[in-house]
């Protein structure tokens, strides 16, 4: 399988360079994966509309994420740029359907969309304020094609769970890692060389995976604002930290990972 790295999305936080300085220029990691005849996302960023229409991300939500409103960013027009035609992406597995990873989901309005339920369940019906505030209807007004998944489908791997993707290569799981939403989950990828573990928003910056898991200046407080439930993330970061070494962890706002990737900043 053919994996590539697009960035789609970048965000200045408003107030990251106070509080969180790691956090100050922020890509969206998405993951293109190519087998055969077809294309599969992991994440999509912002999408083409609302780039035309940043209020779509929510006034207060745009307002404090900042993102930098580029056609050129969004999946669609990278596909298009990598010579694909964006139809033939017939399938999006999203890590969770926060604004800044499904703003996308309209611009593949033929692609199945594969979740965890507990995910899709709180996009579709909010419970609370603020989960009206971070998931966005106009994102799912499509009427995407729904593939729901629970984690008894899943089996134990390295002391996390994996879950096979209906329809879609053996070698490809959502790997349930919730927290920052209630079905936030990691994309595990067998690339031919090895385990890829796209993290979402699981962690931040490489350092919280380190040994003894210090987090760098304002990120473990900006984790207890933006996790759902910060007992259950930190939980799955302790796990992910066993995989260090073992397996390729991505994030998809982690700045540094970005330069050593991409081999130059993010503007
Ligand atoms: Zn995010």
């Amino acid at each position: 399988m053919k994996v590539r790295f697009l960035n789609c999305g970048l965000m200045h936080p408003r107030l990251a360079p106070l509080f969180v300085p790691h956090l100050d220029r922020v890509p969206c990691l998405c993951l293109l994966l190519e087998e055969e005849d077809r294309l599969v996302l992991v994440d999509t960023g912002f999408g083409t509309r609302d780039v035309s229409d940043p209020t779509r991300l929510g006034r207060f939500g745009a307002w404090l994420l900042n993102p930098r409103m580029d056609v050129r960013l969004t999946a669609r027009e990278q596909v298009k740029r990598l010579g694909y035609d964006p139809d033939r992406v017939c399938d999006i597995v999203c890590t969770h359907l926060d604004r800044d990873h499904a703003g996308g989901l309209p611009d593949f309005p033929s692609a199945s969309v594969h979740v965890l339920r507990e995910e899709m369940e709180a996009a579709l019906s909010p419970r609370s304020a603020r989960e009206r505030e971070r998931y966005r209807p106009c994102h799912f007004a499509h009427g995407p094609h729904w593939v729901a998944y629970d984690e008894r489908e899943g089996e134990e791997w390295r002391g996390l769970m994996r879950i096979p993707l209906r329809g879609l290569p053996e070698s490809l799981f959502l790997v349930p890692l919730q927290g920052h939403t209630c079905g936030h989950c990691g994309v595990l990828v067998e690339t031919g060389e090895g385990w890829l573990l796209h993290c979402g928003d699981a962690y931040y910056v490489m350092e919280e995976l380190r040994e003894g898991g210090k987090a760098p200046v304002g990120v473990a407080g900006f984790r207890a604002v933006a996790h759902m439930s910060l007992p259950r993330a930190l939980s799955r970061l302790e796990r992910l930290r066993d995989l260090v070494g073992d397996v390729t962890l991505v994030a998809s706002h982690d700045q540094f990972e970005y330069r050593s990737r991409f081999g130059r900043p993010l503007d």
